[in-house]
């Protein structure tokens, strides 16, 4: 991508080594960018023809709403200085200054200077935020001081939803209207039940004499049948394998 007819060799070269990151679309309109920078530096009289053998440069520096932020500063420029032209050109066709070009970059990923005014493609940014805020999130997780209730019930964070309704939220982290947690932010002197137990969600949850018909059960009488069977069944299938185990 060189700012000079077809067949001259060019006046002006630029090259340089974008990062491994980068995009070959981004080296591509990094370099028409400098190009269109050099033409406008030129004296008024001049008229530049940039000679590009990239269509999705072109197409990109010609739209105005292009999400790429080169491509836009290629169209402002361009469309406030109509004596620079872009065209495209033929890659691989005896052009020589587009063989230069070529030879240029292939050089340039090897001993380039380094180019860091391109900004790192999105979905390389996007990838590594997806692997880095989980990582600092677990850790402010791990040696944070609140919600200490929760984290010892899930140690470990995920973007998954768990679901939890409202009562699970007021269980689980025991931010609960109760005595316990109200004297806890002394919200109340006494962290004691009316029935003289401690006032927690367990406590009423389990053992609390006045919220008796709320508690926790044990499973139902036909549910503990159940289990008992699969239990036995799984000593059944021990008992089956150890007998395989002995007449082999
Ligand atoms: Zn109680």
């Amino acid at each position: 991508m060189l700012k000079s007819p077809p067949l001259c060799v060019p006046d002006y070269i630029w090259s340089a080594k974008l990062n491994d990151n980068n995009t070959v679309f981004q080296a591509e309109l990094t370099a028409l960018h400098e190009a269109v920078i050099y033409a406008f530096h030129l004296p008024n009289h001049n008229t530049s023809k940039i000679h590009v053998d990239n269509r999705a440069s072109i197409m990109a520096s010609s739209n105005s709403k292009s999400t790429n932020e080169t491509a836009r500063k290629i169209f402002k420029i361009l469309l406030t200085n109509p004596s620079i032209k872009v065209s495209w050109v033929k890659p691989h066709a005896g052009n020589i200054g587009n063989e230069r070009a070529d030879q240029l970059a292939k050089d340039a990923t090897q001993h380039g200077q380094p180019y860091s005014h391109t900004k790192l493609p999105k979905p390389h940014i996007k990838g590594l935020l997806r692997k880095r805020m989980p990582e600092e999130w677990q850790t402010s997780w791990k040696n944070g001081d609140t919600g200490r209730k929760i984290f010892n019930i899930m140690p470990s964070v995920s973007l998954r939803p768990i679901n939890w309704i409202r009562e699970d939220v007021i269980f689980f982290s025991q931010h609960e209207p109760f005595p316990a947690y109200l004297k806890r932010f002394h919200l109340s002197d006494s962290d004691y039940c009316s029935c003289g137990g401690i006032g927690t969600a367990l406590h009423y949850a389990m053992e609390c004499i006045y919220t008796v018909s709320w508690h926790m059960r044990k499973p139902a009488p036909n549910f503990e049948q159940e289990r008992l069977k699969r239990v036995a069944n799984n000593f059944r299938l021990q008992a089956e394998n150890s007998w395989d185990y002995q007449i082999h």
